[in-house]
């Protein structure tokens, strides 16, 4: 009995030369002895070996010499599984088989069999084979063993079993996918559809399989498709694949949708296939089109808002230059000092008002996309220094240091918006010089880098009240200010930063905040601008020889100051000492003259505290040793000099601050030239608190003795001003606070308040002595006085407890009125108050 492990065709070839079953010869013997790749393992007809080749060896783990004569592949084999194919046998052939028998059953009746064991390795390994057995006749026909020919299928098996997980996976991702995929073979030809797809077009399976793309496709899609198919399949033309596309679909019920596709090839048994990856954007484009329109409309709706914005601003404008032009031209007609100050008063007005208007202006430009910059070639350190000496006034009145640091390698000749520059720096010094209340603003400018253009870092740097770090950005934003609350103590609109900001970029720049809450900011912007060609200077360069090694005296109590002049003096090689007040000055200037080498020139700053520049110079006039020193002023405004001064004080020249680097130069060689004093300009400064000369009083027989709390100067003056023409007497006080304190000192018959107040606002004030009224039971009459111009403002007002409203701007007959309805005198009935105003 043979066993035979193979399948039908190689034990036919195996078995060869002879008719396959036919006893095996010795030279055949040999050949499958030697034979490696496949076991060939022979048995007799009770399943003794009788052939175990090298095949068998490597495969089961055997020697031959245990196995020829000796074992039964049964050993080889997994029981269970024996038993269970016997009892099948069993039943089929309905006669009880098992064991070898079973095994061999088919090969004995002739029929060709192939099949897969799993077999056991010497040392228990598992592994499948495919067997083929066939049974060998000897000459007179009769079965005389088996002949069983195995090959090892277990990684076929394995990577069948894959293949199958494989399969199993991606029908399940393709069962639950929610975007459609199609797959199409190179014809075109529908292969497959998942139920995503399904749902998509309307298509069952059935209905679309086999047939062409085209059909998922509105017909003007589909000859398009053909022609880029066949492209592709030529290979000349490879968009489509792999590319994400919008495309519409077609549904079976005719109707069309926005689907995006993407293709990717793969082949199957060599042929090309395409899966195509569809995804219904519907919902997608309908959303895209409502944000679209929303957007169109919102941006519509911003440019026509910034359109009009700039619109008024212009109509404005142009009465406002109306009111400042005439204003100016009445100021100069012959006035009484009262109508000169009302006047005045107006001017000023209408300028803080033009600079809100200009901001706004300016603001809706940029929102509007308007905002363009005109360059033209200008000279940095004129237009730096001219925009400062225009801030100076106000830093003095504060009793501030203004002082600017352009360092020397920062070329002079740009091309750029001058204009522009000195706004971004009106803002910024103008912010420092407002928010600050002692120190100094300090101007640098250094070179950022130069290349084609010129960058620049400019920085403006306050000893004030600091930003609060979680304010540093959004201070950016329009209309945004780091004190948003009602009883902020500076004006403004909380345009100014976020105008600089757009023009820095504009210029190619940004702008940025660096503070410390108490200890001041530093406001940096940096800007671009190309190098200039200024004309040629039409003044010969001056000539600095003169000054190389001149000992040089700065007398200066600022740090600041003393460092920039000290760098500038020493710039033009002149050898700079410093002294910080009058008295180190003196005992220098006198140490000097005493070694032999006094200094020729000395600079002083004309507000030091002890000693101030005037009392300075006239002490070194007086002092014979220093007979020769030249004396230099540098001043923070036109104050007029201290007439005190002794007749013989010598003061060569006097400066304005921030100092002109260029004028300073040309002052200093022209003093060291001539030697000659020049006389100081007597300025016609006003100081802020000159009193206003009195009118001759109206006579008002109603006259109520009235307490005024307004914050603004201007409004102060204007109210304290009305009133006294009413024959009214006023008392005008700051806050809520001094409201407060005045009501304890003084009676009063009313009161007009201003709801935006520094300290103590108008509604808090109210409450406070409405919460006294209500002990004592009396009842003093309030107006407020406010801005707000919005509905239901006066209802709010009347609510809170004032007994009258007037909006600002004020007009006396509102005024009038609104005090006479509350007068105890006037207000008793419309009987009495009309006879009131027949007898005033
Ligand atoms: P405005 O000065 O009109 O309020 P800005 O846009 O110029 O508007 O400034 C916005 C805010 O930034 C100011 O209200 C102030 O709170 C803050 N700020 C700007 N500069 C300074 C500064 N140098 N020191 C302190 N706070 C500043």
């Amino acid at each position: 009995m043979t066993l035979t492990i193979i399948d039908q065709e190689r034990s036919g070839r195996l078995a060869g030369h002879s008719e396959p079953g036919a006893p095996l010869v010795p030279a055949e013997i040999a050949l499958i002895d030697a034979a490696t790749e496949v076991s060939v393992i022979a048995t007799d007809l009770q399943g003794r070996i009788t052939i175990f080749n090298t095949g068998s060896e490597r495969l089961f783990g055997y020697d031959r010499s245990e196995m020829i004569g000796i074992a039964n592949p049964m050993i080889f084999m997994v029981a269970d599984e024996v038993e269970n194919y016997s009892q099948r046998l069993s039943e089929e052939y309905a006669t009880p088989i098992s064991g070898f028998a079973a095994v061999v059953e088919n090969a004995r009746r002739g029929i060709a069999e192939v099949r897969e064991w799993t077999c056991i390795r010497r040392g228990g390994d598992r592994f499948t084979v495919s067997v083929c057995i066939s049974a060998q006749h000897d000459r007179e026909g009769r079965i005389c063993g088996y002949l069983g020919i195995s090959t090892d299928v277990s990684s076929r098996k394995k990577s069948e079993q894959d293949l199958f997980d494989s399969e199993a996976r991606s029908r399940a991702i393709l069962e639950t996918a929610v975007d459609g995929v199609v797959t199409i073979d190179a014809q075109g030809a529908i292969a497959s559809i998942n139920p995503a797809a399904v749902r998509m077009f309307g298509h069952q399976p059935s209905e679309i399989i086999g047939r062409n793309i085209e059909s998922l496709m509105p017909v003007a899609y589909g000859g398009r498709h053909t022609a880029r198919f066949a492209r592709h399949l030529a290979r000349a033309y490879r968009r489509d694949v792999g590319s994400g596309r919008e495309v519409l679909g077609l549904r079976k019920d005719g109707t069309t949708f926005p689907m995006e596709m993407g293709v990717s090839e793969f082949r199957v048994a060599g042929q090309v296939m395409f899966a195509s990856v569809i995804r219904d954007v519907t919902d997608r484009k309908s959303t895209e089109e409502v944000l679209r329109r929303a957007k169109a409309e919102a941006e519509s709706a911003n440019r026509s808002k910034s359109e009009f914005l700039a619109n008024m601003s212009h109509e404005i404008r142009t009465p406002m230059n109306g009111i400042i032009g005439m204003t100016e031209l009445a100021l100069d007609t012959d006035l009484t000092p009262r109508q000169a100050e009302y006047l005045s008063l107006v001017k000023s007005s209408a300028e803080a008002l033009l600079n809100v208007i200009n901001d706004i202006l300016d603001f809706s430009k940029i929102e509007a996309g308007k905002l363009d910059l005109d360059p033209i070639p200008f000279a940095l350190r004129d237009c730096i220094e001219d925009t400062l000496r225009t801030m100076a006034l106000r830093a003095h009145v504060k009793g501030l240091e203004l002082a600017v640091r352009i360092a020397p390698e920062v070329p002079d000749s740009l091309f750029g918006d001058p204009m522009r520059l000195r706004q971004i720096i009106l803002n910024l010094v103008g912010n420092a010089i407002k928010f600050t209340c002692q120190g100094h603003v300090l101007v640098s400018v250094q070179l950022e880098r130069q290349g084609p253009d010129v960058e620049l870092h400019l920085s403006v740097a306050d000893t004030g009240l600091g930003i609060p770090q979680d304010k540093l950005a959004s201070i950016f934003q329009p209309f945004v200010q780091a004190d948003g609350s009602i009883t902020r103590r500076f004006g403004g609109t909380g345009l100014g930063l976020a105008i600089s900001q757009r023009l820095a970029t504009l210029m190619g720049g940004r702008l940025w905040a660096e503070s410390e809450i108490n200890r001041g900011s530093v406001l940096h912007v940096v800007l671009k601008f190309a190098l200039g060609v200024l004309d040629e200077p039409t003044q010969p360069p001056p000539d600095l020889n003169r000054l190389r090694g001149l000992p040089v005296l700065v007398v200066d109590d600022n740090a600041v100051n003393r460092c920039i002049l000290e760098e500038i003096l020493r710039n033009w090689g002149a050898r700079t000492t410093l002294a910080v007040g009058a008295f180190a000055a003196l005992a220098l200037l006198r140490a000097s003259f005493e070694r032999g080498q006094p200094f020729p020139l000395v600079l002083l700053d004309g507000m030091m505290p002890d000693v101030d520049g005037d009392s300075l110079a006239a002490q070194i006039s007086a002092d014979p040793a220093l007979a020769d020193t030249i004396i230099m002023m540098i001043t923070s405004n036109n104050i007029p000099p201290n007439f005190d001064l002794g007749a013989e004080t010598r003061i060569a020249a006097t400066l304005t601050k921030p100092v002109r680097h260029s004028e300073l130069l040309h002052a200093i060689l022209s003093v060291l030239g001539r030697q000659t004093p020049v006389v100081r300009p007597v300025s016609t400064f006003i100081p802020a608190s000159a009193p206003i000369p009195e009118e001759p009083p109206v006579i008002n027989k109603f006259a109520l003795k009235i307490l005024v709390a307004e914050d603004n100067l201007v409004n102060q003056k204007v109210v304290a001003g009305l009133l006294a023409k009413l024959g009214h007497q006023a008392v005008v006080v700051g806050n809520g606070l001094e409201a407060l304190a005045a009501l304890e000192r003084e009676t009063f018959q009313l009161v007009l308040m201003d709801i935006q107040m520094p300290e103590m606002d108008g509604p808090a004030a109210l409450a406070l002595i409405r919460a006294v009224e209500r002990l004592s039971g009396a009842h003093l009459p309030i107006i407020a006085l406010t801005a707000h111009a919005m509905k239901g403002d006066r209802e709010r007002f009347f609510e809170e407890g004032f007994d009258g409203y007037i909006s600002k701007p004020l007009r006396i007959a509102e005024l009038a009125s609104a005090i006479d309805a509350l007068n105890p005198f006037t207000a008793l009935s419309p009987h009495s108050r009309a006879l009131s105003s027949v007898c005033s």
